[in-house]
């Protein structure tokens, strides 16, 4: 392949493309990525020098497997001769009938005595599965004489970007003065005490305010959305299960529903397959993607249980969404592929990570700039004591070997799943170059 002119392609870029979050009159630093493998990605700068560098943020959490994995190269290219895509809307096919039979294989189901999660909605992005998780809720109250409309959620959470998702993310992380009169009005429960094992008067006193809030409200509520264990784009934050038993308990005694985001906790990130696993909840929805297709092309899920899709379609005559990729074949295919590479022994792997991760990172717990270290599964983050300084952190992470992508005051990796205790060890120097890149003036070495 010819080397590709990069400093047309960067310039090119600043002048017609929109990157996420971005300013069109202040971007950010934007790199090039010539080719992936493995957990590496080549990237090129625009002199023509290229370098391999880990990354270590999974493409926000997706590509478990890494790039250009074998098996999903083959799946895409097996699926690619019969067809990329065709309608969802009467027509079906092998690839999404299959999937459809394999997610309510691998659903999450820990207490024996709950519906188990046997229907599958398929969507295009997890913002969308969020949209329509919250459709289905709504549609279940929307024939009533005095409709629920309102859903409860924690502080500190993200569940997307679209319109709705955006109205249960963090008010103030997400924004919410911006789209002030535009969103729907939503309830926020506190931000849950910190850590797996919260500190017992902090999570009584949670506790104590979360079920007031509840039961000021509890017959507008008609459903109660969280991401369990671990709040992702909204914080990296790890809570207590009993956090998310306490608002299931509630949800369940005023008849709203539970919805598990596990968009970004699925497939092994948080140590086990699923964070519902850990906590011993059956959610009566969950969403589900970034992972799903091992981060080769867009899709995402929502499961519910077939008396909760009865209950839907009586009330409401069918669920109403239907996007035009929806049960996209190539996607289904590759989703297949990748669900069947996550096995026994690389989920065991990536629950190991967080031993690996903490050796290596807990020394940072000792800067004075560091306000705290935490690991849980596959999940390293540091969190500083103030905004990290972007651009220094990522250019001082490339010299040392890993791709990362900080934001607000956090410093953190994803790493792909099939990542060698070595390139762990690389990814830890990477994150350690970077905090300490963002130290004060007055703390750095000369
Ligand atoms: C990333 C994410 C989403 C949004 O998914 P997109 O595919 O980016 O639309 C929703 N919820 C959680 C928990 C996420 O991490």
């Amino acid at each position: 392949m010819p080397t590709p002119d990069v400093a047309r392609l960067l310039a090119s870029d600043r002048d017609h493309l929109w990157h996420p979050y971005s300013s069109a009159t202040n971007p950010a630093t934007t790199r090039f990525v010539e080719s992936a493998h493995g957990p590496r990605l080549t990237l090129r700068d625009d002199d023509g020098a290229s370098r391999e560098v880990l990354d270590a943020m999974s493409s926000w959490w997706c590509a478990i497997h890494g790039y250009n994995v074998p098996e999903l190269n083959a799946a895409a290219e097996a699926q690619l001769q019969r067809m990329s895509h065709v309608m969802f809307g009467g027509l079906t096919h092998e690839p999404a009938v299959r999937l459809g039979e394999k997610l309510v294989e691998i659903a999450p189901a820990p207490e024996a005595d709950r519906p188990k999660l046997t229907r599958a909605f398929l969507a295009d992005s997890g913002s969308v599965s969020v949209e329509v998780a919250l459709k289905m809720a709504l549609q279940v109250f929307a024939a009533d004489d005095r409709p629920r409309r309102t859903v409860l959620t924690i502080r500190g959470g993200y569940h997307g970007d679209t319109l709705h998702p955006m109205s249960v993310c963090d008010p103030d992380g997400g924004m919410h003065s911006l789209w002030r009169g535009t969103l729907p009005q939503q309830l926020f429960a506190p931000l849950p005490p910190a850590g797996l094992e919260a500190d017992p008067d902090e999570l009584e006193a949670w506790k104590r305010e979360t079920a007031s809030l509840y039961r000021e409200h509890a017959d507008e509520i008609a459903a109660v959305i969280v991401e369990p264990l671990l709040q992702g784009a909204g914080g990296m934050r790890i809570y207590d299960p009993e956090c998310v038993r306490f608002l299931t308990t509630l949800a369940r005694e005023h008849g709203a529903l539970v919805i598990f985001d596990e968009i970004a906790t699925g497939f092994g990130r948080t140590g086990t397959y699923w964070a519902a696993d850990r906590i011993g909840i059956t959610p009566d929805i969950l969403c589900l993607g970034k992972a799903l297709t091992g981060g080769y092309l867009t899709m995402a899920a929502v499961l519910c249980s077939d008396d909760l899709a009865r209950t839907i379609s009586e009330r409401t005559g069918a669920m109403m969404h239907g996007p035009t990729f929806m049960g996209n074949p190539l996607s289904c295919a590759v989703a297949l592929a990748s669900i069947d590479l996550l096995d026994t022994e690389r989920l065991t792997r990536a629950a190991e990570f967080a031993d690996t991760l903490d050796t290596h990172l807990a020394p940072l717990r000792e800067l004075p700039h560091v306000a705290d270290v935490r690991t849980l599964g596959a999940v390293g983050v540091v969190e500083l004591t103030h905004d990290v300084d972007v651009d220094a952190a990522t250019a001082a992470a490339l010299d040392a070997g890993a791709w990362i992508r900080p934001f607000r005051r956090l410093i953190y990796t994803m790493p792909p799943f099939v990542c060698t205790d070595d390139d762990l060890g690389t990814i830890c120097e990477a994150v350690t170059a970077a905090v300490h890149a963002c130290a004060p003036a007055s703390e750095q070495a000369p």
